[in-house]
């Protein structure tokens, strides 16, 4: 019985490591290791991609956050409002820059969090609205405007999750003021290690960034404001830049193994998958269902449901299993059990299943017949 891990990142590189190869081995020639035309050039080539006038590429997604809250001047005594559904970083980085997260509940559909909660969430201290594309799947970015722009506060898009996703005819990260990417191995567009980059239309918040991620300075060793060191290095720049010609097709490909899903599991009693939203296009990051918790199952359903699954050679995740405003970091939120109730049913029911553009006929047959048999059989 062969493992059917939850993603395979060896399988993509294999189709890609003669370019991959000659484009490390070329910037390991070139002696240009930080910065330098390689990083710019592709900084330039995503920013086009994504539909927007500025990239500032840096080391991960988790700054890029970061950079984009400081270019925006929010600190202490600010608020972001954001789902409580989502990896740390999202969190993290409000709270890091001494700003306080909002958290607002999600709706179950989309796992998203509730536009409809939005404005009563907004309040003078609220400086920007932090939405995240989870798993790919796009936040209604047209109604989440509305009330952004009735309110006069800023947009910072978390898309981690959903490089090449869209809403209407614009990509995720190129609607908001700013869009942050991260280029983590398991995103959508990964690179052999941490990256990540942020995107915008407004030259003065790229300026502002780029300083910041070079220890506040606009020239070398003058420094205007307390920064960090976060840059791409050229090695990740050369792989990306090629990884990223490839992007639409393995997205595609993700596409598919999501109708596969669809059409496997859509008759299966005791599971909700995962919708698409009828006006954006989702990048399937992650293929993510609940399985609904009959009473007389208890409260470990889910979790026996994933060990059956993996005793069968099949690995799932649990993205995420702990909501932000329980996790111990943020006790001093005061937000215990039941402050928000769909984020916590979600948080027992997810589970993401395998989910990679290289994965199988066969492989996705077998996840259908696990889960199926753990359904019936449990
Ligand atoms: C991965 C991720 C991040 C952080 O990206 P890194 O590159 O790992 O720092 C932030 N937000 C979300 C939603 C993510 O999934």
């Amino acid at each position: 019985m062969t493992t059917i891990p939850p993603l395979d990142l060896t399988e993509q590189y294999r189709t890609i490591e003669a370019d991959v190869s000659t484009a490390v081995l070329e910037v390991l020639a070139s002696g240009r290791y930080i910065n330098g035309p390689i990083v710019e050039a592709f900084a330039q080539d995503f920013g086009r991609y994504i539909g927007s006038d500025e990239c500032v590429a840096c080391n991960s997604g988790t700054d890029a956050l970061y950079l984009a809250l400081r270019a925006l001047n929010i600190g202490p005594g600010d608020e972001v409002i954001t789902s409580p559904f989502t990896f740390i970083a999202t969190a993290e980085m409000i709270s890091a820059v001494g700003a306080t997260p909002i958290f607002i509940d999600i709706d179950l559909d989309g796992l998203n969090f509730n536009i409809d909660q939005l404005a009563a969430a907004i309040t003078p201290r609220t400086k920007a609205i932090m939405p995240v594309h989870l798993f790919g799947r796009p936040v209604d970015m047209e109604r989440l405007m509305a009330v952004a722009d009735h309110h006069g506060v800023p947009v910072i898009e978390d898309c981690a999750q959903s490089t090449g996703a869209t809403w209407g005819d614009r990509k995720t990260g190129s609607i908001g003021q700013i869009g942050c990417f991260s280029f983590f191995p398991t995103k959508n567009l990964g690179g052999c290690g941490d990256g990540g980059a942020m995107t915008t239309n407004d030259p003065e918040i790229a300026a502002t960034a780029r300083m910041l991620r070079e220890h506040g300075s606009r020239t070398r060793y003058y420094h205007e404001a307390i920064g960090v060191n976060s840059r791409l290095d050229a090695v990740q720049a050369a792989i990306l830049q090629i990884k990223l010609r490839y992007l639409d097709g393995w997205n595609a490909g993700r596409h598919a193994v999501a109708e596969r899903y669809q059409a496997l599991l859509g008759a299966v009693p005791g599971i909700v998958l995962p919708s698409s939203p009828a006006g954006g296009g989702s990048v399937w990051n992650q293929y993510t269902i609940r399985i609904e918790s009959p009473a007389e199952k208890g409260g470990e359903w889910r979790d026996r449901v994933r060990q059956f699954l993996m005793d069968q050679g099949i690995i799932s995740m649990i993205y995420y299993p702990v909501p932000l405003h329980l996790q111990t970091v943020y006790a001093s939120l005061g937000q215990g059990p039941g402050s928000f109730p769909n984020t916590e049913l979600a948080a027992h029911q997810v589970l993401s299943l395998p989910m990679y553009p290289e994965l199988s006929v066969e492989a996705q047959e077998r996840v259908a017949h696990g889960l199926k048999d753990a359904l019936a059989t449990l």
